[in-house]
């Protein structure tokens, strides 16, 4: 196929934005195209040379293709930036050059085959004298080019190309130039494209195989699958009905998503929600994914928060965002902000493709699959018939760091529904648009070993609210943040004296430390938001029967409060009054989010 009848179905796609005469434009431009050809113009015509996961970039900025319009037009450097101040574009200029340069000469025809090749040589030049190959293969591309060839391979490499069809329009497209154009057909086109990720490797098979030959297209290890997205419901009781009265609830974790692909060998390949192939981000991913899967290959799929290693709690969601698009110091990040990626499906287990079954049957198959490690672990799951039950659940995502929960369907027809959205899964969570300003003072009554780097020492500590009218001790947080090395070291002697072997009285407790203290040491600590948790005992019953206040994401400011006693530390009235201030706040600052909890 010449490269000109490409440039020209893209100069009739600019000047449209109606999706039908897209349409009709991209069937005729694609109908006599067979493959190697075919998948090529695909890729191309949505700016890209390969798909999209493999991350194909051509690394050409505006300076390097000035170069090359000058070097090839014979036109010096400034004259075409004063000619693209004028233009607005560079890909225009070069064809307004490229016009004069060659007015007259016989065009020599370039072929879509050729200009893919080259292009791919520009893309693949790296390391030292990289920019001169990429220059000079541009250079020679342009000097076979026609003005309009040349407009559209400049914006082609720059990235600018505005030819704007989306994946939803070549798939559309390929329906009717290459099957019957109906709904079912349609249907099947998309899904194979779901499953691979690669809208060349689709049309080729429907092309040669027709649409029937579509259901050849697999899971591969290495090639992602689009995810399975999520409906919401505003109130849990929404959630059970939607789901038939049965749900299987998850804690949602607040981090990355994460398509972990482990092949036979054991290379790990990770994917973002967004298809990018991101592997080289988390090295201990990397490490320890093998370890932790049974069976290989497989492919699945969890969250990735950022979790403290020595006393295991999850941490907040910016920390895992500064670990992404990180280019340098890996080795130090995954010591600095460590990572663990909670696994919620699997997508093929053993090399055989699990995604068309129903979800409990995948859920046992990933719990077989998996053994649990550092970095590495299954996401929380019950399943709940009753909005009491789900509410508890709620509560306990919420204190243990997660966002929400999501449902997910547990009946006959759960399979995983690659890119698709809908009610088989769904969402419910809080905006937590309002933060807590004020620090609480707490009483230590417990601390637990550390892990990690802080083994052999504490690596968090139990803290109360005092009740003055039941001269009661009540927890509300377990915090592991925020302490130097120096006052880490300092716990143990500033606790001493208040150690003792049985739970001390005058102290409500849902958890067990690893080692009790009689209320003596307070310290200042500050945290994210007040929740509800049924762990907890401050204010017990004061908002739900059975339940107490917890502070989320809790650190300790530095500041021990050797000028307060006990009885001087906040109390659990104070803290119920700033959890009820924060109530009053999310209330009026978020009208949509629905929250049956407070
Ligand atoms: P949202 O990004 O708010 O639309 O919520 C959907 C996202 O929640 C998914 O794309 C996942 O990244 C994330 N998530 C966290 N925990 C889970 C879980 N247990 N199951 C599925 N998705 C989860």
């Amino acid at each position: 196929m010449r490269f000109d009848e490409l440039a020209r179905a893209y100069e009739r796609l600019e000047a449209t934005s109606k999706r039908l005469e897209m349409r009709a434009t991209l069937v005729e431009l694609i109908r006599p195209i067979r493959p190697p050809d075919l998948a090529k113009v695909l890729y191309l015509s949505q700016g890209m040379l390969r798909p999209e996961y493999e991350g194909v970039e051509l690394g050409v900025a505006d300076s390097l293709a000035r170069r090359a319009i000058a070097t090839a037009t014979g036109v010096p450097e400034p004259e075409v930036v004063r000619r693209t101040k004028a233009s607005g574009d560079l890909g225009t200029t070069a064809g307004e050059l490229l016009d004069a340069a060659r007015r007259g000469e016989p065009e020599r025809p370039l072929s879509v085959a050729n200009v893919y090749a080259e292009l791919m040589a520009v893309a693949e030049a790296k390391g030292p004298g990289s920019q001169e190959t990429k220059v000079g293969t541009l250079v020679d591309l342009l000097g076979r080019a026609s003005p309009i060839e040349g407009k559209y391979l400049v914006r082609f490499v720059l990235g600018t190309l505005r030819v704007g069809v989306r994946e939803m329009t070549i798939l559309d497209a390929l329906s009717v130039a290459f099957a019957d154009g109906s709904k079912a057909a349609r249907t099947r086109i998309e899904a194979a494209f779901n499953l691979s990720s690669d809208l060349g490797l689709v049309a080729g098979a429907l092309v040669e195989h027709g649409v029937d030959g579509l259901d050849a297209i697999g899971l591969e290890v290495g090639r992602p699958i689009r995810p399975m997205l999520a409906e919401r419901e505003p109130t849990l009781a929404a959630v059970l009905e939607r789901m038939g009265g049965t749900a299987a609830l998850e804690f949602k974790y607040d981090g990355l998503r994460v398509q972990a692909h482990v092949a036979v060998d054991g290379r790990v390949t990770l994917f973002s929600r967004r298809l990018e192939n991101i592997s080289l981000q988390f090295p201990e991913l990397l490490a320890d994914l093998p370890h932790a899967v049974t069976r290989r290959p497989c492919i699945v799929e969890g969250e990735c928060v950022p979790i403290d290693l020595d006393t295991g709690d999850i941490q907040p969601f910016q920390l895992v965002s500064k670990r992404r698009g990180r280019k340098y110091d890996l080795e130090q990040a995954q010591v600095d902000l460590p990572v663990r990626l909670f696994l919620f499906d699997v997508l093929l287990d053993a090399g055989t493709p699990t995604y068309s079954r129903p979800f409990p049957e995948r859920r046992a198959a990933l719990e077989a699959l998996v053994r649990p490690n550092d970095h590495v672990a299954l996401a929380a799951q019950r399943v709940v018939t009753t909005v009491e039950e789900a509410t508890a659940f709620l509560d306990e995502a919420i204190s243990a760091g997660g966002e929400g929960v999501m449902a997910k369907s547990v009946k006959e027809g759960s399979a995983y529904r690659a890119g698709a959205r809908g009610y088989w899964w769904i969402k419910y969570k809080r905006d937590y648009t309002v933060g807590l300003s004020d620090s609480i003072d707490g009483v230590v009554v417990g601390a637990f070993h550390g892990r990690g780097r802080r083994a052999g020492k504490f690596g968090a500590f139990l803290l109360a609210t005092y009740d003055p009218k039941r001269d009661r001790f009540e927890t509300f947080t377990k915090v592991g943040s925020g302490f130097d090395d120096a006052q880490l070291a300092e716990m143990p002697g500033r606790l001493a004296r208040f150690a003792t072997d049985t739970p001390p009285s005058g102290v409500e407790s849902g958890i067990v430390p690893d080692r009790w203290f009689r209320p003596g040491l307070v310290i200042e600590v500050r945290g994210a938001e007040l929740t509800v948790s049924p762990i907890h005992r401050a204010e017990v019953g004061a908002v739900r029967a059975g339940a107490g206040l917890a502070l989320r994401f809790p650190r300790f400011t530095g500041r021990f409060r050797d000028d307060k006693g006990p009885t001087e530390a906040t109390t659990s009235h104070e803290l119920l009054e700033m959890y009820r201030k924060q109530v009053r706040q999310e209330a009026a600052s978020d009208d949509t989010a629905g929250d049956d909890r407070a």
